[in-house]
């Protein structure tokens, strides 16, 4: 199938025209092409920076509904993810041309008792941590993922689960198998020592505060802020009335949460638009959290550009690029102003699903 698009693209609103060929974008001319779209806006595939595939409400899924969750990614347009942890070996997904391309992180690292039960690598000892990362490291797509903080019950509160010397030899891991690492934290305490050992993201972030902004930044830290899953946190601390010190550390974290990101966008921290769909967010809701980061400032271009061109710059993945695949999403009406809800084309792969 040959197929000729023609609208504007973004960030810029230049007129753009592309031309598709066995899956392939092509800026040069294609004969005997259809044209498929003439007006509009073209943007490239969307991106959920912070999902999982192959976990649900109840814990790990089959892997026939990780391909269901996949799926439903695929269908509003979200054609790349970040899947940050996952139990479930999605890697054979690769080679189905009907679903959206993965960047996994492998396994959640934890220590016993320190995560949701069933999901993480619990590791007993921490100095055994750039082992697992390592392997973690080989067997993902260029991502690591720790727990960086959760309740301690001893403590009754958040509490970092690992040493800060640990983390510096985990992460330099991580970066000698030319992996990046990123960590799952809600509370203040976790966050100077993963930063400062050289960590490259930060998933949620809740507890960030002026100071850690200002080292996010002097170390080049991205932000992941899962927005749409924050709201949970009132119902997590209603859940945990046995431990009220952590119960009102989610309260506040969750007062807070919007003042804190939108501090850290305004300071110029890169932060990327991810749902956390997999646990207690459906997948299929990457419109949502683009809605939820113009919340905390960014404008209707950086927050569109937080789920598109800028996340696959980030992730080191190609957006419209003469010879990239054809994984692209157009638009009548611009979907800066009516939202990504409803595309009037995905192409993934060059292969028309709607
Ligand atoms: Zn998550």
């Amino acid at each position: 199938m040959r197929l000729h698009l023609r609208g504007r693209g973004l960030p810029d609103g230049e007129e753009v025209q592309w031309w598709v060929h066995d899956g392939v974008l092509s800026a040069e001319p294609i004969s005997n092409a259809d044209t498929a779209f003439d007006g509009g806006w073209i943007l490239p595939g969307l991106v959920d920076a912070h999902c999982h595939v192959g976990l649900g409400p109840g814990g790990p899924t089959s892997v026939e509904e990780a391909v269901e969750q996949a799926e439903t990614e695929r269908d509003v347009g979200a054609l790349l993810l970040r899947d940050a942890g996952s139990p479930v070996d999605t890697r054979s997904f690769d080679d189905r041309d009907d679903l959206p391309r993965i960047i996994r992180a492998g396994r959640h690292l934890a220590r016993p008792k320190r995560y949701m039960p069933g999901l993480p690598i619990d590791i007993e000892d921490e100095s055994q941590l750039p082992v697992y990362v390592a392997e973690q490291a080989r067997f993902g797509d260029g991502w690591v993922k720790l727990v960086g903080d959760w309740i301690d019950r001893g403590v009754g509160d958040l509490a970092p689960l690992w040493s800060d010397e640990v983390l510096v030899e985990a992460i330099a891991a991580a970066h000698a198998e030319g992996a990046r690492v990123t960590a799952h934290v809600f509370g203040e305490d976790a966050l100077p020592g993963l930063i400062k050992a050289g960590i490259d993201c930060i998933e949620h972030g809740t507890g960030i505060t002026e100071d850690t902004i200002d080292l996010m930044l002097e170390h080049g830290t991205a932000l992941v802020p899962t927005l749409i899953n924050i709201e949970n946190f009132p119902g997590i601390a209603d859940k945990a009335a046995k431990y009220p010190t952590y119960a009102k550390h989610m309260r506040d974290l969750y007062a807070s949460c919007h003042r804190r990101v939108a501090a850290a966008h305004e300071a110029g921290v890169p932060v990327f638009a991810g749902t956390d769909a997999g646990g207690m967010v459906a997948h299929g809701r990457i419109g949502d959290e683009i809605t939820a980061l113009r919340r905390v400032g960014m404008t209707p271009t950086e927050a569109l550009g937080a789920a598109c061109w800028d996340a696959r710059a980030w992730l080191r993945r190609p957006a419209l690029t003469h010879g990239a695949s054809a994984d692209l999403l157009c638009f009548r009406s611009d979907p800066r102003e009516v939202g990504v809800a409803n595309p009037d084309l995905v192409l993934l792969r060059g292969r028309v699903w709607g």
